[in-house]
């Protein structure tokens, strides 16, 4: 399922998440989820910098700044 950062949904039941504190939280499963970037060349996850209200993100492994268009989003549990 594509995850759109700017607006993910609960990959559990598809509702939309609110943004707390630098998660995503979901009201109907009452978790919070943390949204990761990960690097298309080495699926490793990537850093994500703030920069002038622009969200960049860098892999550390490949050494290279990431465009958006190529970043792959992944939710994951943040307890
Ligand atoms: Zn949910
Ligand atoms: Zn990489």
């Amino acid at each position: 399922m594509e995850i759109n950062p700017n607006a993910p949904s609960c990959p559990h039941d598809g509702s939309a998440l609110q943004f707390q504190d630098g998660l995503w939280h979901c009201a109907q499963c009452a978790t919070h989820y943390r949204l990761q970037g990960l690097c298309d060349t080495c699926g490793k996850e990537l850093e994500k910098l703030n920069a002038c209200g622009a969200t960049n993100w860098f892999c550390n492994h490949c050494n290279t700044l990431k465009s958006k268009s190529v970043v792959q989003y992944r939710l994951v549990n943040a307890a």
